[in-house]
């Protein structure tokens, strides 16, 4: 068992830390609003530290899943960020999804510490969280990944390591590709299909047995024919993970037409008043 810490409890920190203790590991946790910190310690034990440094301290492994670039900043490099306390021979473990710069950028800052830095976006969701069935898509080195996989594996159903630092962010952001595409074109079979007057239920169950069969059309399809976006992953965070996924694109050469103008019609979702409803909601903007 190791001792760790977890930076973060939001929708997705509080459950992965949850499935941490449960599987028998020493936690100790850090929440900016520690109020969030004190009422995951009453629920699962453990102990709050009032700073991401203090949290740090002692342990083996660190893991973090704050919002964005800078709150990683923030979490690590700041003001009593966490690498201020990281001790020689620890790991620092970050779930969020970022960009592969600032993994780079952090990899080799926990070099300088004598730490090792993994970075680990995960995707699955809310309930994958929830339920301890996450993907984890990681960049590192080989001796690293080897010590933090099996405690990763307490909230993970899958975990790999995809290369060195920033592989990891890097395969998040072919998710991110590979998901707007498919919810656009979802988006695009239902709102013909109201069009033609046809039973849409009808029509995805027929399907989504066949070549046209997806996870959004199974998981999101009916409720996407039923206007109802509230399944989690959040607009506002997409148009995030789509600014990132362009600007690498621009460094890389990749050519991402279809990427670029989905972000457009996510932002014209955001203007329709839809920033925290899920990344379903392309079809609103066709069905207005
Ligand atoms: P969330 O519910 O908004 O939680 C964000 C967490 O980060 C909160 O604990 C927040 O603290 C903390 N935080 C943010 N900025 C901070 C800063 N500058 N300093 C310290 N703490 C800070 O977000 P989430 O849904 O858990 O998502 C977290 C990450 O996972 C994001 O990168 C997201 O893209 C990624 N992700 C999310 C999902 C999903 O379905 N939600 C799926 C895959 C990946 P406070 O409580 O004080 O605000």
């Amino acid at each position: 068992m190791a001792k760790v810490a977890f930076l973060g409890l939001g929708v997705m920190g509080y459950p992965m830390a949850r499935h941490l203790m449960a599987k028998g590991h020493e936690v100790t946790v850090y929440n900016r609003t520690a109020a969030k910190a004190e009422k995951w310690v009453s629920e699962n034990g453990g102990r709050a530290a009032p700073t991401p440094r203090e949290a740090a301290e002692g342990q083996e492994i660190v893991f973090a899943c704050v919002g964005n670039d800078d709150d990683l900043r923030q979490v690590t490099l700041g003001a009593d960020g966490a690498f201020h306390g990281l001790k020689a021979g620890s790991l620092f473990v970050d779930h969020t999804t970022a960009s592969a710069e600032v993994a780079r950028e952090l990899y080799a800052a926990a070099q300088d510490k004598g730490a090792a830095f993994i970075d680990a976006p995960v995707s699955g969701g809310q309930a994958g969280a929830e339920n301890g069935v996450l993907t984890v898509m990681c960049g590192g080195d080989q001796g690293a990944y080897a010590k933090a996989e099996p405690v990763i594996m307490s909230f993970a159903r899958a975990c790999r390591l995809m290369g060195p630092a920033g592989s990891g962010q890097l395969t998040k952001m072919i998710n991110q590709i590979c998901i707007a595409g498919l919810v656009q074109g979802l988006a695009e079979g239902i709102h013909f299909g109201k069009r033609a007057g046809l039973d849409i239920e009808a029509v995805l169950d027929v399907i989504s047995k066949g070549a046209a069969g997806s996870w959004q059309m199974e998981n999101r399809g009916k409720t996407m024919n039923q206007g109802k976006f509230d399944f989690g992953f959040a607009v506002d965070w997409m148009r995030k993970d789509l600014a990132i996924v362009l600007d690498e694109a621009r460094k890389n050469g990749a050519s991402l037409p279809a990427t670029a103008m989905i972000d457009q019609f996510y932002a014209e979702v955001q203007k329709m008043g839809g920033n925290r409803w899920d990344t379903s909601s392309l079809i609103a903007r066709l069905d207005r």
